[in-house]
């Protein structure tokens, strides 16, 4: 893997544990040469992954829109800082330069960029492995929600199988390494409908 999108939260959060596996995520990354993509704050866990990286000596890219940027919360210590138009643009930037998505505990922000690009696989548009690193089963309720849309008829439990999902962070970088994509999705077609 080239480069990895960290989408996580632009809060702390409640338990330490949360900053401690960003930063160690950042760490993980740096060591094994894959650029970090992220959304370019210094502020909660985002600050922490950005550290983590570059505290031993890894690429990390902020990508931020320019309303954001004014706010001043931006990091001002990394290698690579782009500025876009807004929001649309960011998410794509992004994309653009990473092959592999991970999410770490955060809010909406960070759930609104995660399902994007679990959106945009199962939609065949891209092929790359989608994880989510469920700090002290921080996700879990989530997980558990994906599982009823499975069941009730909403999303395919392949769809749902592709997620990797792991609470510790070198085995989750495996898993990602390990990933196969499934074939692109067949389109239904009007006889089928
Ligand atoms: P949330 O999970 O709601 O904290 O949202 C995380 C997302 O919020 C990030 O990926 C960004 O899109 C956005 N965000 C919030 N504050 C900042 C900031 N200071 N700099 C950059 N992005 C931010």
């Amino acid at each position: 893997m080239k480069g990895i999108v960290v989408f996580c939260g632009s809060s702390a959060g409640a338990d330490p544990k949360f900053a401690q596996d960003a930063h160690e995520l950042g760490a993980a990354m740096a060591k094994q040469g894959i650029d970090l993509v992220y959304g370019g704050a210094k502020i909660g866990i985002m600050g922490k992954v950005a550290q983590g990286a570059l505290e031993n000596g890894g690429k990390v890219i902020g990508v931020i829109p320019e309303f954001l940027k004014r706010k001043e919360v931006y990091h001002d210590g990394l290698s690579d800082l782009i500025i876009t138009q807004n929001m649309h643009d960011r998410k794509l930037r992004m994309h653009e330069l990473s092959d592999g998505i991970i999410m770490l505990p955060g809010g909406f922000g960070t759930l609104e960029e995660f399902f994007e690009m679990l959106t945009w696989a199962q939609l065949g548009l891209h092929p790359y492995p989608i994880a989510v690193l469920n700090t002290n089963g921080f996700y879990d309720e989530l997980l558990q929600m994906l599982a009823k849309m499975v069941e009730k008829g909403f999303v395919k439990a392949e769809n749902l199988n592709a997620i990797l999902v792991d609470t510790n962070v070198d085995a989750l970088l495996d898993k990602m390494k390990a990933f196969q994509p499934l074939p692109r999705p067949q389109w239904m077609t009007k006889e089928q409908i």
